[in-house]
């Protein structure tokens, strides 16, 4: 994700934090600052932090679990409004999803536990502080807010609960979305319990934002946006997936396609990107076989740090996948999303390009292919 960089690496994947998320922490603090001076901001700052830690061990719950399913994790991006732990793929069974999805608020609910232990061991009656704080968090009742803010302990435990509650709202994509897609897809396949769920998550998100709106609530209205574009983006990645069932790579590439020498320049590259609708190049070497990807990203970069007169091998990706003729479809696009790259070579069996496989091309044969089924 851009404009974020990494924190820390936990179990193999990195946290990494978006710079509106410090940009919080410096308002909110400088906001503190100013009406209860260094102590209020200390306190402010301890708490957000606080929240954020639990939304990591949230992310945990998610990426541990997918993990037993064979479903890695790219990284986790902390936000202003939660954490996102990006998986490599959208699990297939209803069953895995179900699992991974509510193992996020359950780590919630765990904490939320020992928590209660904690307090009930130093002689403080959870319960108590439970039903004074967690509506507090709602209401912005101001004896509960200054009972949460009296204890690290008591504002973890209202916060556990109310991250768990809040993340099983069911506005998929959030937690609680997901849940009901994996619960729908059982009856009604998985293409259709996903439209169901969007439809939901985009009602909810609309009620949410207009909510946001009229209380100047900017954080809620903020959240209510991404959950509106994320349920209307997955469903469309699902759609895909289904109009992209049972056929292959050979019939979603583009076959007419220019390849650059790795010899090459840029100040050529350039010729080649202008003179037609082509952004991104196969680099091959003089034997024919695939050196690198040539991306339009690549080719900026290259102009900017090392001028027109430099080489494309150079500039270009190494190590980029490749694909082998006769992949099915699916596939390939997992490798291609994997890849963070905008297209991939097709290889037949002797190591020589023969297609490239674009996401541009990708949703236009789908759009069609879309078309054509509904004709
Ligand atoms: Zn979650």
């Amino acid at each position: 994700m851009a404009w974020s960089f990494k924190l820390v690496r936990l179990f193999g994947v990195d946290v990494k934090v978006h710079f509106t998320f410090v940009l919080l922490l410096v308002l909110q603090g400088m906001q503190a600052f100013s009406t209860d001076g260094l102590a209020g901001a200390q306190q402010v700052i301890g708490f957000t932090l606080a929240v954020f830690a639990c939304v990591v061990l949230h992310e945990y719950g998610h990426i541990l679990t997918a993990r037993q399913f064979g479903i890695q994790t790219k990284d986790v991006v902390l936000l202003p409004i939660g954490g996102v732990a990006r998986l490599e793929r959208l699990p297939e069974r209803p069953r895995e999803e179900f699992l991974i999805a509510i193992a996020g608020p359950a780590v919630n609910l765990a904490l939320a536990g020992l928590i209660c232990v904690v307090l009930a061991s130093r002689g403080v009656e959870p319960l108590g502080v439970i039903r004074t704080t967690v509506p507090a968090l709602l209401t912005g009742d101001a004896t509960g807010i200054s009972l949460l803010l009296s204890s690290y302990w008591f504002f973890l435990l209202a916060i556990n609960l109310f991250l768990m509650g809040f993340n099983l709202i069911p506005a998929y994509p959030m937690d609680g979305g997901r849940v009901l897609r994996a619960v729908l897809s059982v009856r009604m396949g998985n293409v259709r319990a996903t439209r169901v769920a969007a439809k939901v998550g985009q009602v909810l998100a609309m009620s949410a934002g207009v909510f946001g709106l009229v209380n100047q609530d900017f954080m809620l209205v903020l959240l209510a946006v991404f959950v509106y574009l994320g349920a209307g983006a997955e469903a469309q990645a699902v759609e895909t997936r289904a109009a992209g069932k049972g056929i292959i790579v050979d019939q979603m590439m583009i076959t007419k396609f220019d390849t650059i020498p790795v010899y090459a320049t840029l100040r050529q590259a350039v010729d080649l990107l202008l003179d037609g609708e082509q952004r991104e190049f196969p680099v091959v070497d003089g034997g024919g076989a695939v050196a690198g990807l040539l991306t339009r990203d690549n080719l900026i970069k290259g102009l900017a740090h090392r001028g027109p007169d430099s080489a494309v091998s150079a500039a270009m990706t190494t190590g980029a996948p490749t694909l082998p003729l006769g992949l099915p479809f699916e596939e390939a696009l997992n490798r291609l999303r994997a890849s963070n790259l905008p297209a991939l070579a097709v290889l037949d069996s002797t190591g020589r390009v023969v297609g490239l496989l674009t996401l541009d091309n990708i949703t236009d044969l789908i759009l069609v292919r879309q078309a054509v089924a509904r004709g």
